[in-house]
């Protein structure tokens, strides 16, 4: 039987031509900054998004500790999303790894608007507060569908945290799903962070890895605690070298995974038991059942006919599209999505 597996872009394998790329890529130990791959990797990353420098790590959840450890204090407040990922899915690591308290906002879609955390910005002569030490968004939004940012709002929300030397960091996970449909300059959009974490093995398709992006003395003290995390590879060019294919590969087509996603989103809609369809914007498809109770029941028979979707909370499903996935296996998506109720 075919299997289509939806349940997240990380499912991707690497093709052959990713393949060959890997096993003749040249290594050295990265953690002596020897590997010519590595490096070539994180130089190409920092000059894509015209920043200082850059540096590997294994995971997104990783690149992502790493520059929250950098940005704060034990103590200090981390001003970010509800649902974003540096609070719910990274295991309590801003508590965990920095000892930091988070002061977490609602906001449309997973992104967070200028007003709201103008509100949160602790008074740092009260000594009853934490200090509020960094901002933390998400483009795209992964709890919010996949929906992508309004640059202005980015714009504002950077110009109002450098006034008040607030760092800004990125959890740009799917970063590039957003930036091939939002036609803003990398560079420019990149210009407004103090870091940005950009994950490989997402949309992009390589295996395994991350790259936290920002200026130079950030970077080098990011490569100590990459370090202190137990994240220093040795001959992580194989990896690594995947990472180079997909973004000099795989950046364009992920428009062609955004039409896949309006295709399912469309025929969701058109289903008796969906309530809505949170209105597509990238790769990320969440359905809203009309029935909660529905929800394993729905899941389980697409995974009879071979395809793979993945609860979402209470009463939604998602599907996220993704290299792997192919206009027929669309089309029988589609066929089955049609047939189930
Ligand atoms: C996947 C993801 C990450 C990183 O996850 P890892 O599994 O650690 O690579 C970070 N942020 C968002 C929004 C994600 O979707």
């Amino acid at each position: 039987m075919r299997i289509i597996d939806l349940r997240s872009d990380t499912v991707t394998r690497p093709g052959k031509e990713m393949l060959e790329a890997m096993f003749s890529a040249p290594v050295g130990d990265d953690v002596f900054q020897e590997d010519p791959t590595v490096n070539e990797l994180e130089q190409y990353v920092a000059e894509l998004f015209g920043m200082e420098a850059a540096i590997y790590a294994s995971s997104g959840t990783q690149t992502n500790q790493i520059a929250i450890n950098v940005h704060v204090q034990p103590g200090d407040e981390v001003i970010t999303h509800v649902d974003s990922h540096v609070y719910k899915y990274e295991g309590g690591g801003i508590a965990k790894n920095s000892g930091a308290s988070v002061r977490l906002l609602d906001g449309n879609r997973g992104r967070l608007r200028l007003d709201d955390i103008q509100k949160w910005i602790n008074n740092p002569e009260d000594v009853h507060l934490p200090l509020t030490r960094l901002v933390s968004l998400e483009d795209t939004a992964n709890r919010g569908g996949g929906a992508i940012y309004d640059f202005e709002e980015i714009k504002k929300i950077s110009s109002f945290c450098r006034e008040h030397s607030l760092p800004l960091h990125l959890d740009g996970a799917r970063l590039m799903n957003a930036m091939v449909e939002n036609g803003v300059d990398l560079k420019v959009y990149a210009s407004q962070f103090d870091s940005i974490s950009l994950c490989l093995s997402k949309g992009l398709g390589a295996p395994v890895g991350s790259v936290l992006i920002g200026k130079k003395d950030f970077i080098k003290k990011a490569r100590r605690v990459r370090k202190v995390f137990g994240g220093g590879m040795r001959q992580a060019g194989i990896i690594a070298a995947g990472g180079l294919y997909a973004l000099k590969n795989n950046v364009e087509r992920l428009k062609v995974d955004h039409e896949h996603a309006k295709a399912l989103e469309g025929a969701l809609n058109e289903c008796a038991w969906v309530k809505e369809v949170i209105p597509v914007e990238t790769n990320i498809v969440v359905a809203v059942l009309k029935d909660e109770e529905n929800r394993d029941r729905i899941i389980a028979k697409f995974t009879e006919k071979g395809i793979k979707t993945i609860a979402f909370g209470p009463g939604m499903i998602r599907m996220v599209t993704h290299l792997d996935v192919s206009v027929e296996d669309i089309d029988y998506t589609i066929a089955v999505i049609r047939s189930v109720s």
